[in-house]
């Protein structure tokens, strides 16, 4: 009998399972894949992730895994004005997930975890956490289905292409039925990524959203794509967290910042509060409340404001956001959410009447969008490798 099960070798299910091994628990660690197995994922790291890992395991400074990205580039609407700045090394970096999550589920086991890709359950563990991803039934029976306003639809192609590390984020605008939503080229030492993120209950004029990235990606490289695939990422709400022998982390449960969507960071965040819950309370009676007490996913609710201060006016937030004040609160950002809070009141400050139209409909939101009611047909939770559309829609 092993004293936990973790269903998922991700960043959220290797977190957990290298932590509680450490911790001197029984892990098995569980994986349906062959590693190394490829994750639909633009890779950024920020340094709350970054600061994650190497908490855990300092050796990946020297694994090789991580390239820095020290030029950062942000482009209004209008895909013309631009805001340059050189980060600090350290700061925002990039992986491939293939690679990635193989060496981390190694630490796992290096840790004392065992793997295999056949689950025991409950009755062979005592506990059992899902970090299954996006399309977790454990997730799905516990959490509830999440709702379209809660979750984001991201696409992404690749372009084979030789430049200098460097991520370029374009604000959408808010016409054509789009609301809140950004692309990005994440340029690495394989090629570019490109792509787009929307709200999975505002997609608006997807190609034309698709076009502009494209457009933008030309001012870079003269490599291109044309093969998106799609995959859903669900935002952080504070939904239940568990239900007696079992709890959810990552992806499962839902946790992705609300503002830029990044999810290994708050994945990994997720399972650190589990971890210390479950060494304090030998149980998951606390870990609900835990998660969305912890100041880091409290601060989601700035995140959250800022999704629809971007969704209700994307150019007032670009150009406020490029001032050299917020901008430098951003950055900040990527390594402390606690900073959304400044951001969110900085641009409260300089433009009331959007603040005041963005809070109204975060009051509202949820209300306007009924939960999905088969977010991934047969709870498929492998990448829609190429899929044309994203998955259903309510
Ligand atoms: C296009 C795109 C771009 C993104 N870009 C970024 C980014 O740049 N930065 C960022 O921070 N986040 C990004 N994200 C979000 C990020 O990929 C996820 O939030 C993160 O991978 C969640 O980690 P996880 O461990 O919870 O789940 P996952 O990474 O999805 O891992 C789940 C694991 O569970 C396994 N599994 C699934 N079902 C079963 C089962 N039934 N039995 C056993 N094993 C199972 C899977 O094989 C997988 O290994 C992006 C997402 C998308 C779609």
């Amino acid at each position: 009998m092993y004293d936990v099960e973790v269903i998922g070798a991700g960043p959220s299910g290797s977190y957990a399972a290298n932590a509680l091994a450490r911790r001197g628990f029984s892990v098995h660690l569980v994986d349906r894949a062959t590693f190394p197995r490829d994750k639909l994922c633009g890779g950024g790291l920020t340094r709350k992730s970054l600061g994650l890992i190497r908490e855990l395991e300092p050796s990946f400074d020297n694994s090789g895994l991580a390239e820095p990205i020290e030029q950062l580039y942000l482009f209004g609407p209008d895909g013309k004005t631009v805001r340059e700045a050189r980060l600090p090394v350290g700061e925002v970096a990039l992986i491939r997930r293939r690679d990635f999550d193989a060496w981390w589920r190694d630490r796992a086991l290096d840790a004392g975890a065992e793997f295999s890709q056949r689950p025991v359950g409950l009755d062979g563990a005592r506990f059992l956490v899902a970090a299954d991803g996006a399309g977790s039934s454990w997730g799905r029976s516990i959490r509830g289905p999440f709702r379209n306003s809660e979750i984001a639809v991201a696409t992404e192609c690749h372009a084979s292409a030789d430049l200098p590390p460097f991520a370029a984020l374009l604000v959408s605008p808010n016409d054509a039925g789009s609301g809140w939503g950004y692309s990005w080229l994440f340029g690495r030492s394989d090629g570019v990524l490109v792509g787009t993120g929307y709200r999975r209950d505002q997609e608006g004029d997807l190609p034309a959203l698709r076009g502009r990235i494209l457009l933008l990606n030309r001012r870079f490289t003269s490599e291109t794509c044309s093969r998106f695939d799609n995959w859903v990422i669900p935002l952080y709400h504070p939904r239940p967290a568990a239900q007696g022998r079992v709890a959810l982390v990552g992806d499962a449960l839902g946790v992705a910042d609300p503002f830029l969507a990044e999810g290994i960071a708050n994945s990994m965040a997720s399972s650190r509060v589990l971890v210390e819950s479950f060494v304090r309370q030998k149980d998951f009676s606390q870990y609900t409340a835990e998660l969305h007490r912890h100041p880091y996913f409290r601060a989601m609710r700035y995140f959250e404001f800022l999704q629809q201060v971007v969704g209700t006016d994307g150019a007032a937030a670009f150009q406020a956001l490029s001032s050299p004040g917020l901008f430098e609160r951003l950055r900040r950002m990527l390594s402390d959410p606690g900073e959304a809070a400044y951001l969110a009141w900085g641009f409260a400050l300089r433009h009331p009447v959007t603040a005041l139209r963005a809070r109204r409909t975060l009051r509202v939101a949820g209300r306007t969008s009924p939960p999905a009611p088969s977010l991934m047909p047969g709870q498929d939770t492998t990448p829609a490798t190429n899929s044309k559309e994203p998955p259903a829609r309510a």
